[in-house]
């Protein structure tokens, strides 16, 4: 049986640790940090993503600066937003929640915020600082899946990895870090050939396709440890009532590769937990660089 990943569990341990730097910096600061979530339009699943990162800041004592446009709100008023955001001292931390409605380009606005204010670490500077190794808010999902690799002290340097997805938002980002980890990292993508003989050579396999359970056993090597960035509600069984929701799962086919991995992370309350954390995490330590405070966070931002 596979060592479960729980990102659940680590993301509560990184909340308490978050509420004791904040505790510690507001006599100093005199405001407690604020981040600022723009939600543009009534995507039904960013209500959910957007409810649970401001429930976040509530347990930890981040401040809500965010706002809710409607969907018909010009660009040139949504960037105005970004832009009144960006020039408030309050805000440390901005996020603009993906997707947009349809006929909004996401880059000009993504653009527009100030880059050490990014806190999903989005912005073309904040990447490009990753890729040269240089400090700056990191993508939090990629970021959130090296701290639970580390929590549970996955050997990295010199490992095979294989990052199945080349996302700007996941795949890209994770295979620079799992570099910058000293794991020798291969991408793959749609057009990848014989991904199984690929996948099966990985000592850590991290998967963020967007595709429901594609990832089977006979992908995954034994012992390998397996990170699902994948998130899907499958359709509800045939026999439940109207209204029924489906159950959540991954990339990857649970019930086939738990039996043979090493370490595996579940679908919920693997990566999915982790993601909002991290966005907290840059929050937090933009709030305390703006102000010249040590936070301590170090080993999850590296
Ligand atoms: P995306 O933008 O759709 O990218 C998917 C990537 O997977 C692409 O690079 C694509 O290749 C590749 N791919 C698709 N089918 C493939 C296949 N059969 N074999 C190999 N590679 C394949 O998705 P994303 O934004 O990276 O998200 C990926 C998944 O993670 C989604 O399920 C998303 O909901 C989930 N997610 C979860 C969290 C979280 O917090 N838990 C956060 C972000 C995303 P091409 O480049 O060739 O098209």
């Amino acid at each position: 049986m596979a060592a479960v990943l729980d990102g659940l569990r680590l993301a509560a341990d990184i909340e308490q640790r978050l509420s004791a730097v904040i505790g510690a910096g507001l006599p100093v600061i005199g405001r407690p940090p604020g981040l600022a979530v723009l939600r543009v339009g009534d995507d039904p699943a960013s209500g959910v993503y957007v409810a649970n990162k401001e429930k976040a800041c509530n347990r930890i004592g981040i401040r809500n600066l965010g706002a809710h446009l409607h969907a018909r709100t010009p660009a040139q008023e949504v960037q105005a937003t970004i832009e009144r955001l960006n020039a408030n001292p309050d805000v440390d931390g901005i996020l603009l929640q993906l997707p947009l409605p349809p006929g909004f380009e996401e880059g000009p606005l993504l653009a527009a915020i100030d880059p050490e204010k990014d806190a999903d670490g989005l912005h073309t500077l904040n990447l490009g600082r990753l890729l040269k190794g240089e400090p700056g808010p990191r993508s939090c999902t990629p970021a959130g899946v090296m701290a639970l690799l580390r929590q549970a002290e996955t050997p990295l340097e010199g490992c095979r990895a294989v990052v199945v997805g080349r996302s700007i938002l996941v795949g890209k980002p994770m295979a620079l870090m799992l570099q910058a980890a000293n794991a020798t990292v291969s991408v793959a993508h749609s057009h990848t050939r014989d991904l199984a003989t690929l996948t099966r050579q990985a000592d850590v396999l991290v998967v963020a396709a967007g595709r429901p359970r594609m990832i089977t056993a006979h992908h995954v090597r034994p012992g390998a440890v397996v990170v699902d960035v994948g998130i899907h509600r499958l359709p509800p069984d045939q026999d439940a009532g109207p209204g029924a929701k489906g159950k959540l799962c991954g990339d990857v086919t649970w019930e086939e590769v738990e039996p043979i991995a090493g370490a595996i992370s579940p679908v919920p309350g693997g990566v999915g937990p982790m993601t909002v954390a991290m966005l907290l995490v840059n929050t937090v330590v933009a709030w305390c660089r703006h102000h010249g405070l040590d936070h301590g966070l170090e080993d999850l931002v590296g």
